[in-house]
């Protein structure tokens, strides 16, 4: 199929809902992706955030055609072995207590919503069912998750939207403790908001919140969907800020490129949501649970944390040597570039695409979420790309 024939086809079949580039992506091994030309694509996006693996690691293929020769799908009427070993070695490595498999990141804060509000309905009956949710956040696309999220921008075209979310500006404790009072019963956010251009949160302030829901009997609810699974150097980007939430919701790059959520909670939460309150038919599926299960064993692992911190480091200081770079923000392998004045991502971006680089932009900011597993070697090769184009800017 060539670009011209998928552009075409494209569009008499699918919803326009998406802006693409025009690449036709064929197949890929480590960072590096090929298009049905033959032309090689350094990968600084990983899908967007999903191959934590990158393309078709021997281990991870190996578990993904061992479980689907095996047994696809049995529904949530029978027990699974695969599902459970996850479950089990997922709430051994975060410190949580129970977990809820879904199958994507929006589901999994869909769970994280109602397991809240349930918990909330137990204890103090109804009436106490706000969250409180941050400006410039996001958390997800269904009618709910967007109200969820903190950006007008989200807030059109489909209402009514879900009732009870409030948003609050980040980084600032004064009106955190404005607004926490009566009606409030959970606390959603992002250690960094990812869509929202990479901006991660004061540490002493993400404390404060925890401390005080924690005096109010609010949950604290994080929404690692995008951080999570090791994507900043630690299996959850929370342990960095040294806070413990009570609910912990995971999806991109948690199976490595299958499709999967998974929405942790602790001790207190375990019996929250109880037989018939809460389901998902492909929840948990065999296949994404054994893809999930080795893409645990592998990110958790402390030499493979230290290398995810190296190599972010790395990829951070050469980006802040490029002409045009003002400042690199974020943690691990999850970094934004703000661009000079006068400089479009989406340009840069395209012109990096043309050029055999595919990266990722948030607001007015180049994202990196490179697969967990670039070499420096890539990173160099990447680098060099963008470098040449921002470099022709000048001229
Ligand atoms: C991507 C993302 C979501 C939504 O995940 P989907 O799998 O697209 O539903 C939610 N929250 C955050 C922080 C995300 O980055």
């Amino acid at each position: 199929m060539t670009i011209s024939e998928a552009m075409e086809r494209e569009s008499h079949y699918l919803m326009p809902t998406y802006k693409r580039f025009p690449v036709v992506l064929e197949s890929g091994k480590g960072a590096t992706a090929a298009d049905v030309e033959g032309q090689t694509y350094i990968d600084f996006g990983a899908g967007i955030g999903v191959n934590a693996l990158g393309y078709c690691d021997e281990g991870w293929v190996r578990a993904v055609a061992e479980q689907a020769g095996k047994l696809q799908h049995i529904s949530n009427l029978y027990y699974s072995p695969i599902q459970i070993e996850l479950a089990e070695a997922l709430v051994n490595q975060t410190g949580m207590s129970r977990v809820f498999l879904c199958n994507s990141g929006a589901e999994a804060n869909e769970c994280a919503i109602k397991a809240a509000r349930k918990y909330s309905f137990d204890k103090y009956g109804e009436g106490r069912s706000t969250i409180l949710t941050l400006q410039n956040s996001f958390h997800g696309r269904t009618v709910t998750t967007l109200a969820a999220t903190g950006q007008d921008i989200f807030h059109q075209y489909f209402s009514p939207f879900t009732e009870g979310f409030d948003y609050i500006p980040a980084n600032d404790a004064g009106a955190l403790l404005e607004r926490i009072g009566s009606g409030v019963c959970a606390v959603l956010l992002e250690c960094i908001q990812g869509e929202g251009g990479v901006c991660p949160l004061d540490g002493d302030y993400l404390r404060f919140v925890a401390q005080t829901c924690k005096k109010h009997d609010v949950l604290l609810l994080i929404d690692e969907v995008q951080t999570g699974m090791s994507r900043t150097g630690t299996l959850l980007a929370c342990e960095q800020f040294g806070v413990k939430p009570d609910v912990v919701t995971l999806a991109k790059g948690l199976a490595g490129g299958l499709p999967i959520g998974a929405c942790l909670c602790t001790d207190a939460l375990k019996d929250t949501l109880s037989a018939g309150m809460h389901g998902s038919t492909f929840g948990g599926n065999p296949v994404s649970c054994a893809a999930a299960l080795y893409v645990l064993g592998r990110v958790s692992k402390p030499d493979f944390l230290k290398e995810v911190r190296e190599k972010g480091a790395y990829l951070k200081e050469k980006l802040l040597s490029l002409p045009h770079i003002k400042e690199v923000r974020g943690m691990g392998l999850m970094l934004g570039a703000v661009l000079d004045e006068g400089f479009a991502a989406g340009e840069i971006a395209a012109k990096c695409v043309e050029n055999g680089l595919l990266v990722l932009t948030a607001k007015t900011l180049l994202r990196f979420l490179p697969p967990l597993t670039i070499t420096k070697e890539e990173i160099d090769r990447g680098v060099a790309v963008l470098q040449t184009i921002l470099t022709r800017e000048d001229s």
